[in-house]
């Protein structure tokens, strides 16, 4: 990779090597000052695949960028400007912070560059002329470290020069629809020993029409983000005391999550499920027992020592339902046998990685294992619990996912347990699963659990990544390593085979995705405040609180704001935090016992008597279990 290309991702969009091939100019232009030798390197971009097209017209970009900037600050240092997924980047050391102006004026700059359809024109240089040229840019200096003299290549558009490798258009007129959108901070070469720099993002995509719906989409994420609909609307919190991934549930959030947990666990009691409650602390021998302290110890939190005895934190409930079921003796009559837990797992999730309630540190887990005895059971079972989800998904109105088949990587024996025989097996029973009901699904390799294939389900999220929530897992591995077995219709004993699976995924990451889902907008059932009742005056008071008692008598969660503001405030207040139902209260009210109803969405509804209110809200607070 050339030295201005190389970043996080190197290229990885682009399918064709960015590096043209060196042709050295036969006759180097005389009278030059510097010896630079010119390599042609024409393109003809119509003819390269989009990916390719793109990622020139963004590495260009990055190198307009750049001259835009040593214009604005001439005592620049220059990172380094790759091609990323929507756009470029460039870093800079400078003098002080960019703001929102600096940003404008050097799009500007950029643009007039444009304008002037100037030539990229590569050239190779010596060592030498690389030191001399760059010698007040101590970056540069750094990349020229790592190359060797016969190798070093430079770019010049118009009077900028750029250390770099390649990968251009032809001319700036080339360069396609683009916008400077953020500045963030980033280390030199990506350790925080190094300098901190600012790194200039860009978008940039061929057309107008591109830009403006890649635009629209990002101003749609931001909508949605869960992150900060979230701290809107009170749910959760992230404070830097408890750290990162640890999140906080403030009594919004809680509620939320303690009706998505009865609603779930009354499921997997109709269902036949047994719940049970099991310590997230074990001692470390129990992990090694079951392969995670191999397959999985760098994504557990360190071990902790007292009197003599190692313990963890357990990152997967499995080996705690596990002892559960060799806790006693079982015959073949008692099978499928199905343990349940919402269980609290931790795990050291990278720090780049942890994001909102998504991907978190300490999660709690919709878990089960259900213990089968043959393969014809655990079909059955995978059966049920993909019907199970199909219900979830439609209570909750999630359309937006598809099924993925993930499978072990054959060739990566540290993350996955090597039994080529038992990964066939459990391959082979997922697929035909999938197959009976018809449902549509994409293979992935280096996906699969350490311990066996899965199911996964993909949903969308608003910032347009795709997430795991639910998933199912065939486990022939476990039952081996701690020689499960329970006796079988013959009298004999035989090894189980176990079925991991989670339907609404762990609590964090399903009320991320329904925070934007729903954008703040939680149906009844779900809203952690369904009504407040809105005294006009004061001398209303009683009379609100008398509505407010009756609705709770219904458990229907009803909240009185008797602050002194007035009404209109409270309303648009209601308003912001998504409140379903505002329920006003005057003279008039209270004389004809009724509210006058607003409705979320739907607006004033006028007087309404107060036992109807409450016959609509139970009516849609339990509609879902009829579903
Ligand atoms: P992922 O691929 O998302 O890292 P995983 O394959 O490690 O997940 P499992 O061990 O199967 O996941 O965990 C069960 C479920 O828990 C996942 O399907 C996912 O929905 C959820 N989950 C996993 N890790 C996290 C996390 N760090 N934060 C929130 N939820 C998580
Ligand atoms: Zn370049
Ligand atoms: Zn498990």
């Amino acid at each position: 990779m050339s030295p201005c290309l190389r970043a996080e991702k190197p290229g990885g969009t682009t399918s064709a090597p960015l590096v043209p091939a060196l042709r050295r100019h036969p006759h180097p232009a005389g009278g030059s000052r510097t010896m630079a030798t010119p390599i042609e390197s024409h393109v003809d971009l119509a003819s390269l695949p989009k990916e390719e097209r793109l990622a020139r017209m963004r590495h260009s970009a990055a190198h307009l960028l750049a001259e835009a900037m040593l214009e604005l600050f001439p005592d620049a240092e220059l990172g380094i400007g790759p091609p990323i997924d929507a756009g470029f980047y460039y870093d800079f050391r400078l003098p002080r912070s960019l703001t929102p102006e600096d940003l404008a004026w050097l799009e500007n700059r950029m643009r007039e560059s444009v304008a002037r359809r100037l030539p990229f024109q590569m050239a190779a240089i010596t060592r030498e002329e690389a030191l001399e040229r760059w010698k007040n840019q101590p970056f540069k200096l750094d990349l020229l470290k790592d190359l060797e003299d016969g190798t070093i290549t430079q770019c010049t558009h118009g009077s900028f020069t750029d250390l770099c490798k390649g990968g251009h258009v032809n001319h700036t007129g080339e360069i396609g629809a683009f916008k400077l959108t953020s500045v963030a901070g980033a280390y030199w070469r990506g350790s925080e020993k190094n300098p901190q720099l600012q790194r200039v993002y860009g978008a940039l995509f061929e057309t107008e029409e591109e830009l403006a719906a890649y635009e629209r989409q990002l101003e749609e994420a931001r909508r949605r983000d869960h992150r900060r609909i979230g701290k809107e609307l009170k749910i959760f919190e992230l404070f830097d005391e408890t750290g990162p991934g640890h999140v906080v549930w403030l009594p919004n959030g809680a509620t939320i999550r303690r009706e998505l947990q009865r609603w779930m666990e009354d499921l997997e009691l109709e269902r036949g499920y047994r719940h049970v409650v099991t310590p997230a602390v074990s001692k470390r021998q129990l992990y090694v027992k079951s392969g995670h302290w191999d397959h999985f110890h760098d994504a557990m939190y360190p071990v902790m020592e007292r009197e003599g005895e190692e313990y963890v934190l357990r990152p997967m409930n499995c080996p705690s339902h596990i002892m559960v079921f060799a806790s006693e003796l079982h015959s073949y009559r008692e099978f499928p046998i199905r343990i349940a837990e919402f269980g609290n797992m931790h795990r050291w999730e990278k720090s780049g990685q942890v994001s909102g309630m998504s991907r978190v540190r300490i999660m709690t887990l919709n878990d089960a294992h259900i213990f089968c005895t043959d393969p014809a059971m655990v079909e059955a079972e995978v059966e049920g619990v993909l019907r199970l989800m199909e219900h979830a998904y439609g209570v909750l109105g999630l359309r937006n996912y598809r099924y993925r088949l993930s499978l072990a990587d054959p060739d990566d024996k540290e993350k996955y347990v090597d039994n080529p025989e038992m990964w066939q097996k459990g391959e082979a029973l997922l697929r035909r699963v999938l197959d009976r009901l018809g449902l549509n699904y994409f293979p992935a390799v280096g996906e699969a659990a350490f311990y066996g294939p899965k199911i996964d389900v993909q949903f969308m999220t608003a910032a347009g990544k795709e997430e795991t929530l639910s998933t199912i897992q065939v486990d022939f591995h476990f039952p081996r390593q701690f020689g499960l077995e329970y006796i079988g219709e013959d009298g004999e004993r035989h090894q189980p085979i176990i079925v991991h699976r989670g339907i609404i995924s762990t609590l964090e990451r399903m009320v991320a995705l329904l925070i934007e889902e729903y954008e703040g907008n939680f149906p009844l059932w779900l809203a952690p405040v369904q009504a407040v009742v809105i005294p006009i005056a004061d001398r209303h008071q009683p009379y609100a609180r008398e509505v407010a008692g009756a609705l709770r008598q219904h458990r229907l969660r009803v909240e009185v704001d008797d602050r002194n503001e007035r009404m209109n405030a409270k309303i648009r207040d209601a308003q912001l935090q998504k409140v379903p139902y505002m329920l006003v209260v005057g003279d008039r009210e209270a004389e004809a016992r009724a509210v006058s109803l607003r409705v979320r969405g739907e607006g004033d509804q006028g007087s309404v008597p107060l036992t109807e209110v409450i016959d609509r809200l139970r009516r849609e607070r339990d509609e879902r279990l009829l579903t």
